[in-house]
């Protein structure tokens, strides 16, 4: 059998990081940069106010309380063009541009806010409540690197130097496919010997969740043909396709039985428990990359988990690696099957860590009771209660 590491090196060696894109700086959520974005200009642009109040000569007042006259009015937007002389002052707004000649803002609360004349009861030190131009960003220094993830914070400092259109790898497009002639979509009846259909909603929603676009193209019977069809007619919208199911050793394995004579997809056992037949490949005349995940829900979740995930970071753009890891302390005594390695199901509270009850690979309630993967090595076939293990949380 295959060791799960070799097989997610051969899936990263695979996999390209997608071509950059031009987008406008609505649609870059969730993309992850592909250029340095530098200032043009400092933040602020000028000094300005910070407060309501009025902008002073510091000298002027500090032997408040002084009555001063005020020669004008200073708003946020105005070109900035009054000069202030030796004892006067100007009221000022938020975000007003810092008359000439003047070094200090006093706030509006420190004054009887006369328009004509005004009394300071307080004196300001020189600079205060003054935001200086390029304290924030200074002229064409870099805001965001390549490879960071955009965010509604960096599409704020994107617009906020003056960006309408930015260069971003783009969040993969990828395509679920469910098979099995058991499945039923939820939401109708269930027939005899049906169940409901699963593995699609949680795939698209784990590709959701780690960054890219998950599209669920169904789920089709085990009619090879049919899959064949269903997989064509999505691969022009996919950067990436998931399958599951029909990938085991039995008979009416679709996936396998269509894919298989192509040549470019190829199906292994993978040491690991649960997830043992993997697939991966590419297909199409794009070469697009495809995992063909056991239907098993927990299986078809943990291969996600260990293999999907990092090579979706890796088309993002970014560093890709197999799932971190803690060390935490087991509750309860674990067993796993020799020469395989196990991920079971556990809550992890702090430093310890709880397999939860119902490891089989079919039980779903029992990953969805869970939020962290044990990770029993190879060699190990059982470990007491109290061993330290590793554990992915999830
Ligand atoms: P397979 O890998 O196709 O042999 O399926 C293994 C097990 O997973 C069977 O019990 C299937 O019924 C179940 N299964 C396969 N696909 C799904 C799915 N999309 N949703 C829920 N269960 C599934
Ligand atoms: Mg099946």
């Amino acid at each position: 059998m295959k060791p799960v590491d070799r097989h997610l090196a051969d899936i990263l060696a695979a996999v390209r990081p997608l071509a950059p894109l031009e987008v406008e700086i609505e649609a870059a959520l969730g993309a992850v940069l592909a250029e340095d974005v530098a200032s043009p200009v400092p933040l602020p642009p000028f000094d300005n106010s910070a407060m309501d109040g009025y902008a002073v000569r510091a000298g002027d007042v500090a032997a408040a309380p002084v009555t001063l006259p005020v020669i004008g009015d200073v708003a946020a937007g105005d070109g900035g063009l009054i000069a202030l002389g030796p004892g006067l002052v100007t009221r000022i707004m938020t975000g007003a541009p810092l008359p000439a000649g003047a070094d200090a803002v006093v706030p509006v609360e420190w004054t009887d806010g006369g328009t004509a004349r005004v009394r300071i009861d307080r004196p300001a030190p020189p600079g205060n409540a003054i935001r200086r131009a390029g304290e924030d960003v200074r002229a064409g220094d870099v805001v965001l690197r390549e490879g960071a993830r955009i965010g509604p914070a960096q599409i704020g400092i994107l617009a906020g130097v003056g960006r309408r259109r930015v260069l971003v790898r783009p969040r993969p497009r990828v395509v679920v496919l469910s098979t099995g002639a058991e499945l039923s979509e939820p939401g109708t009846p269930l027939g005899a010997g049906r169940i409901w259909e699963s593995n699609s909603f949680m795939l698209a929603a784990a590709v959701r969740e780690a960054g890219a676009e998950g599209f669920r193209a169904g789920s089709v019977t085990d009619d090879p043909k049919e899959f064949m069809d269903t997989l064509d007619a999505q691969l022009i919208r996919a950067d990436a396709v998931i399958t599951s199911g029909g990938v085991s050793m039995g008979a009416y394995e679709p996936v396998k039985e269509a894919l298989s004579p192509l040549g470019t997809v190829t199906f292994e056992k993978v040491a690991m428990q649960p997830g043992m037949p993997q697939g991966f490949g590419v297909v199409g005349p794009d070469r697009v990359p495809i995992f063909t995940l056991p239907g098993n829900p927990v299986s078809s979740f943990v291969s996600f988990v260990l293999f999907v995930k990092p090579a979706l970071r890796a088309m993002q753009g970014l560093p890709a690696g197999p799932p971190a890891t803690v060390r935490a302390t087991v509750t309860a005594p674990v067993r796993s099957p020799a020469g395989k390695r196990s991920y079971l199901r556990a809550v992890l509270t702090g430093e310890t860590v709880a397999p939860v009850t119902g490891q089989g690979s079919h039980q779903l309630a029992a990953l969805a009771a869970a939020n962290a993967l044990i990770v029993v090595p190879e060699d190990e076939t059982s470990l007491p209660e109290g061993a330290e293990v590793e554990v992915i949380p999830l």
